[in-house]
């Protein structure tokens, strides 16, 4: 396999790329980039894509997770340890009712650049270009802000390179211990209004710790996890920058996150996008909403992984609560009796976003798990496996999505509504979810 050139990508044709007016300033932080070291190795992408081939196969199941766009401003130590604690905590509840191994990766070090419906955005009679997430321009809307500036794609690169060196260091540096994650679900379960209907579980992982600890078994698994990081491959300047060859394999990757995904927007056949994500090595993603059909997703998973490599290829589908029983069972029938062995993962936010009268893009909580049921129903009908959760979430409290345990209402998102893209479940809010999918693994 051989990386194409970043020329030869343009003339492919990208959609929702930005628009530099300063192209000598574009290529020279495309230069730049390119002499960066990776962000991740080769060999760990590896051992993530056989974990996914495992997810593929029925014997793990994948959690992931984080904002819908990442901020230069939240990359602090405390945003990015109250992220990881959220998710492995929902892990450690996965892990317990799934009996099989959790692959845990982050919508993280990465997950700055967003797709947008509109390339532009009017507020009181003055139009400006949209916000396309950090790696392009800034929130702000004034005019210098919204300028996209090519400098912003190095800034990424320290972004992620600052979280990822931090979420190494809280993953295997003892921070991670299975106890102290499993205290904090004691905590939610003691403190949350609806905590009663989890202290089942809770109880049953309290006493599987505690039989580990007499009979004196303190295995490593305990205290390190395996934590690996993703985000959506869109602007093709940084993706092509940061896709190398590795000296080991001979083969592209691209270092700039373990997982990278396409999405709904940019998941042409034909497109840029699924023509760089078929060149390189890593485990890759692809969103499949609603408009998607078996055709479709067969084609894309012969393009993307031509030699059927085990792991390769992921769908998310995110087609909302109120279609997925409709729409997912044909797909998963077609694509599974073509032969194409691809894990099955729901994003249960996509399809269930709407604007509140009073003016918030939200989901409904119980929108978010009908979905997740939906899916589970659907592959349980047809003996396929139900392989893992893509969610947008935050370990902080915000008030972003309406309902679960807390009830949030639409006059409580002002609170703290503090997401620049899309409503993210807060802490409480995803801890349940993983107490409520521990249910559907179990039952
Ligand atoms: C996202 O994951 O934030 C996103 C934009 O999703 P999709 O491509 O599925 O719309
Ligand atoms: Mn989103």
């Amino acid at each position: 396999m051989s990386i194409p050139s970043l020329e030869e990508l343009r003339a492919i044709g990208a959609a929702q790329q930005p628009t530099y007016p300063d192209l000598d300033a574009r290529d020279r932080a495309v230069e730049k980039l390119g002499k960066m070291p990776p962000l991740v190795f080769a060999g760990e992408c590896d051992s993530l894509r056989d974990k996914m081939a495992a997810v593929a196969r029925g014997e793990a199941f994948l959690l992931q997770g984080g904002d819908c766009a990442e901020t230069f401003e939240g990359v602090t130590a405390e945003n990015v340890r109250n992220k990881l604690r959220v998710l492995l905590s929902m892990a450690v509840v996965l892990t317990y009712a799934a009996s099989v191994p959790v692959v845990k990766v982050g919508r993280l070090a990465g997950q700055y650049a967003k797709p947008r419906s509109s390339d532009t955005e009017t507020r009181d009679g003055v139009t400006l270009p949209a916000y396309r997430g950090d790696a392009v321009n800034g929130f702000d809307f004034t005019p210098e802000a919204r300028h996209p500036d090519p400098q912003r794609l190095l800034d990424v690169y320290h972004a992620s390179s600052a979280t990822l060196n931090l979420a190494r260091a809280f993953t295997t540096g003892g921070y991670a211990d299975l106890r102290q994650m499993h205290a904090w679900n004691t905590d939610f379960v003691r403190n949350s209004p609806v905590g009663e209907r989890y202290e089942r579980i809770g109880d049953e992982i309290d006493r599987a710790l505690a039989f580990m600890d007499a009979i004196g078994s303190d295995p490593d698994e305990l205290h390190t996890v395996d934590f690996y990081s993703s985000h959506e491959a869109l602007v093709l300047e940084y993706e092509h920058a940061l896709t190398r060859i590795d000296s080991r394999t001979n083969l592209p990757y691209d270092v700039s996150g373990h997982f990278v995904w396409i999405g709904e927007r940019t998941r042409q056949l034909d497109g840029a996008h699924v023509e760089l994500l078929s060149r390189i090595a890593n485990p890759i993603g692809v969103k499949l909403g609603p408009t998607s059909t078996a055709d479709d997703a067969l084609a894309l998973y012969e393009k993307l992984n031509p030699e059927h490599v085990p792991g390769k290829v992921t769908f998310i589908t995110r087609f909302g609560a109120e279609k997925i029983r409709d729409l997912l069972p044909t797909l998963v029938e077609k694509v599974t009796a073509a032969g194409a062995e691809v894990a099955w993962v729901t994003d249960p936010m996509h399809g269930n976003t709407f604007a509140t009268d009073n003016g918030y893009k939200t989901r409904e909580f119980d929108a978010v798990i009908d979905e997740v049921r939906g899916f589970f129903e659907v592959h349980r009908a047809l003996g396929t496996w139900p392989g893992g959760l893509h969610v947008e979430l935050t370990g902080d409290d915000v008030t972003e999505c309406l309902g679960g345990g807390m009830k949030l209402s639409a006059q409580d998102l002002e609170h703290r509504y503090e997401t620049l893209c899309d409503p993210r479940l807060n802490r409480a809010q995803s801890l349940e979810l993983a107490f409520l999918v521990a249910e559907m693994l179990a039952g």
